[in-house]
């Protein structure tokens, strides 16, 4: 069963396996229960919803996750060839000149950005969860997928140039937001620096930069846009407000999901244009038009520069250790 769309209500999704199966009529229970007992269990299922929004397998642990331990686990890190700038799956033809690994969009044409990283692709279980956190605001999730932003930046941070990095989430229109109650690149990207605080090394070498950069239009719905079209939907839709947090600084661009690329590049545009230093975009998820390369292990894939594939693994600890 895939995700089913409603209203999520914050708090214990979950509870024991025996009170939700308590509550159920079994052929013990007598078929005709007291009011009172039938208004409990009422009152119980509307507030505890006892399945996985995702899979639909009953929940027996007592989480704030309204989604199963599987479905949570499920997203996997990319593997795979991509592009050194946006991020692309790329499929390289035998004999290209081994040092360019840009795809045929950036060879054409840099982007205002260094270089695009993402946790996942984004289908299955991961856009799931980022429809849950996004559309149903299922807050409880922004820890869940912070820690896979988390592990996109732990192995990006190593090409980093040394010093503070500024992380900047792209905003959401103010009615937009306030619809929403929170902007979910933020949410992700504040549960991302939490886990980024340990080990300690990362303390300082992060840090948040929230509210310089604006959304002055709801640019949200793009379906349909060609690349071209959306590049001018977007045009004169960010600004920064006061350029001083951000001057001649590097900038971390965070975000839930990459497509395109083209909220990335504007945004980019703008904070570089407002004196901002060398801009790198990360996200929990991106598109993705060789959809085999996504499918994987549990190793994370991700280039430098001048590097096209090597290759990060977690060890026993869960740090990402390089295998390539
Ligand atoms: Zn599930
Ligand atoms: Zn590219």
């Amino acid at each position: 069963m895939r995700l089913r769309r409603s209203r999520v209500r914050e708090g214990v999704f979950s509870s024991t396996g025996f009170r939700i199966r308590a509550a159920r009529p079994t052929a013990a229970t007598p078929p005709v229960a007291g009011w009172a007992e039938r208004v409990a269990a009422s009152l119980f299922f509307t507030f505890f919803p006892a399945d996985c929004r995702i899979c639909g397998a009953p929940l027996i642990e007592i989480s704030r996750l309204p989604v199963c331990e599987s479905c949570v686990r499920e997203p996997q890190p990319l593997c795979g060839t991509f592009c050194s700038v946006c991020g692309e799956a790329c499929d390289f033809p035998t004999g290209l000149n081994i040092g360019d690994t840009r795809c045929r969009i950036c060879r054409k044409a840099h982007p205002p950005f260094d270089r695009a990283v993402a946790y996942g692709s984004y289908d299955g279980n991961l856009r799931d969860l980022i429809h849950l956190l996004k559309f149903d605001q299922v807050r409880p999730l922004a820890p869940v997928l912070g820690r896979m932003l988390a592990d996109t930046i732990r192995a990006l941070e190593p090409t980093l140039p040394p010093g503070t990095i500024a992380i900047v989430p792209v905003p959401l229109y103010a009615k937009k937001k306030a619809q929403r109650g929170f902007n979910q690149a933020e949410a992700i990207a504040r549960a991302a620096l939490k886990c980024l605080a340990r080990p300690s090394r990362f303390e300082r070498r992060f840090e948040l930069c929230g509210g310089v950069l604006l959304r002055s239009r709801d640019t949200e719905s793009q379906i349909g846009l060609s690349r071209r079209q959306r590049r001018e939907n977007l045009r004169g839709a960010f600004s920064v407000c006061d350029p001083t947090p951000i001057l001649q600084r590097n900038i971390l661009l965070v975000d839930d999901v990459y497509t395109t690329g083209a909220t990335a590049s504007e945004c980019a545009r703008v904070l570089r244009r407002a004196g901002a230093g060398r801009v790198w975009v990360a996200t929990v998820a991106r598109t993705l038009k060789i959809p085999d390369v996504s499918a994987v292990s549990s190793a994370i894939s991700s280039a430098t520069s001048d590097d096209l594939s090597w290759r990060q693994s977690r060890d026993d600890n869960g740090e990402l250790a390089s295998v390539s």
